[in-house]
């Protein structure tokens, strides 16, 4: 059984302060999973957790997580500018963008971010825009054809857009090189949600592999790699979770077969987690609002894919309880629904359930990563507000909730803008 974090008592408080629907996190879950974290990769000296901030771009979560020593992982501009207004800068930040507008590169040099760069061609870019490269640069590798682990075949880096061939990234290394380049790190994200422990440990020696080789041909100093994002969550019941010591000691064991043996005894393993750091320490509690018997049976909650996307982009599972009802029979089979204007929004598809009456408010599991931040405004829905349960049980507004002044804010230089507030 998947248990909640908040109870139903817990609920019924919060919601005199902050009606549903709202995305909650746990900080105690998020530290101690940090903490295992930074112990599992401890055989590392230079290891770093940079935090992929699209996951929960949220400044009080990124400054959690940095108490816990961890930086932060950007991709867009106001990315750069949350972790620059968290204080959190300079190799604190992994620049791991693609399809980069050249100014970003600009606001990532100025914070002192280490530059990850997702094709050769951005060499002469970034090197234009800044006058001269970065001592410290990255390159994102993509192998190719299909990415094979032990329980078969995971993925197809093949058809993903990411990264540089083998061929190119020997190039780069040289280009980069002869350019004043010192110190070069290596970068994959091969597949998403990975369910196990091997991934990262094969990722590992894929990526161990290739630095012997580019330090042999190019003469560089390959100072680390960086093993990205990809760690999975048991999003189900029956899953089972990933075992961050054993996936750090599997990292271990090829270290010192594949990068000691070779003499490469410094370089610092980097992860760029989100999933894995934040996604079992959110949920988000909604309440039934609707009933209807057709076809099928729906309960409609207050909250819809505005609020999480996943079920309706993905077809993603994710848990649900009805808080009160944890111990009650699930013998309903419900659809959940959201309010928009498109079927595929719905929380759940023929899910057995305890009986839900109207009222009952509801858990959406593992919503911390990946939730929140992929919200829109289809249908003029807006977003939840974000909430932290702290250490102490108490519990504190994190981001408001979005109003409709937030909503129609981009009209504020048109006369009609007085008539919408
Ligand atoms: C999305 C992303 C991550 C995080 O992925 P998870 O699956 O959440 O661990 C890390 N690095 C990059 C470059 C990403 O795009």
């Amino acid at each position: 059984m998947k248990k909640t974090f908040v109870t139903l008592d817990e609920v019924r408080e919060i919601v005199k302060t902050y009606p549903t629907p709202f995305h909650l996190y746990d900080e105690k879950g998020i530290r101690e999973n940090a903490k295992r974290v930074y112990d599992a990769f401890s055989w590392n000296p230079g290891f770093r957790e940079y935090f992929a901030v699209k996951a929960t771009p949220n400044p009080f979560l990124l400054n959690i997580l940095h108490e816990q020593g961890c930086g932060c992982d950007c991709s867009s501009m106001t990315e750069l500018m949350l972790s620059e207004a968290c204080g959190i800068t300079g190799e604190e930040i992994m620049f791991s963008s693609n399809d980069t507008p050249v100014e970003e590169y600009r606001k990532a040099a100025d914070l002192g971010a280490i530059i990850n760069l997702d094709d050769i061609s951005h060499i002469e870019i970034v090197e234009k825009e800044l006058g001269s490269l970065p001592e410290t640069m990255s390159c994102r590798f993509n192998p190719g054809g299909f990415y094979k682990l032990s329980n078969g075949i995971m993925d197809n880096p093949g058809d993903s857009k990411y990264g540089m061939t083998e061929e190119q990234i020997f190039e780069a290394f040289q280009i980069m090189k002869k350019k004043g380049v010192k110190h070069f790190g290596i970068h994959a994200f091969l597949v998403s949600n990975t369910v196990g422990n091997d991934y990262y440990p094969t990722l590992a020696s894929t990526l161990f592999k290739l630095a012997v080789r580019l330090k042999n041909t190019c003469g560089v100093h390959i100072s680390f790699i960086n093993l990205s994002g990809g760690v999975g969550i048991p999003y189900t019941p029956d899953g089972v979770g990933a075992d961050i010591a054993k996936i750090g000691a599997g990292v271990h064991e090829a270290y010192d077969r594949i990068l000691v043996r070779n003499g490469m005894d410094d370089v610092r393993i980097f992860t760029e987690m989100g999933r894995f750091m934040m996604g079992p320490y959110g949920c988000l509690v909604t309440k039934a609002i609707n009933e209807k018997h057709i076809y099928k049976e729906y309960i409609g909650v207050d909250a819809c894919a505005a609020n999480l996307m996943r079920p309706a982009m993905y077809g993603a599972y994710h848990h649900i309880t009805v808080l009160g009802k944890e111990n009650a029979k699930c013998d309903h089979k419900y659809d959940v629904t959201g309010s928009l204007c498109e079927n595929n929004d719905k929380f759940a598809i023929d899910r057995f359930l305890p009986k839900i009456d109207l009222g009952d408010y509801l858990v959406i599991h593992d919503t911390g990563a990946h939730g929140f931040s992929m919200g829109y405004n289809y249908n003029g829905r807006l977003w939840s507000a974000e909430l932290l349960k702290k250490e102490d049980g108490s519990v504190e507004l994190i981001r408001r909730a979005q109003e409709p002044k937030d909503y129609f804010s981009t009209f504020d230089c048109f006369p009609i803008y007085n008539k919408l507030v």
